[in-house]
């Protein structure tokens, strides 16, 4: 499969590695957007948010539990964001759902 994001989550390219389970990996955004900015994504292809049913359930379970602890771990104790782009006109670059973690600095509301 020609994805980056399955071929990270597979360990086929280098990545700097956060969080690691059977079902979920998080990993450093290379082009950080904040001093910290993490990618969490599913080890099973999901191309977004459209995607999604209720049988995505406990993966998605996991993920947000995997935010908040990487959260907590960096100390955003202000505040963070998650974001997760869904198609072109959001601004989605890579095909594989992923949520952004975004923290450690101030931010603005609504986003671009
Ligand atoms: P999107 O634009 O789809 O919401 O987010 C994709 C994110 O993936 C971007 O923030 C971009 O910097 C990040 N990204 C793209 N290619 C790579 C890569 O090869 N490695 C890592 N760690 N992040 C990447
Ligand atoms: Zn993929």
């Amino acid at each position: 499969m020609d994805c980056l994001f399955c071929r990270i989550a597979a360990k086929e390219l280098e990545s700097e590695t956060v969080y690691e389970s059977d079902a979920v990996v998080g990993f450093r955004d290379i082009n950080p957007a904040a001093p910290v900015h993490v990618l969490v994504v599913p080890r099973d292809h999901v191309e977004s948010v459209a995607e999604l049913t209720r049988a995505h359930g406990e993966v998605l379970g996991e993920m947000f539990e995997a935010i908040a602890t990487l959260a907590r771990d960096a100390g955003l104790d202000g505040g963070y964001r998650v974001v997760t782009n869904v198609g072109p006109d959001a601004g989605q670059s890579v095909g594989h759902l992923h949520f952004h973690l975004i923290g450690g600095r101030s931010m603005t509301w609504p986003p671009g």
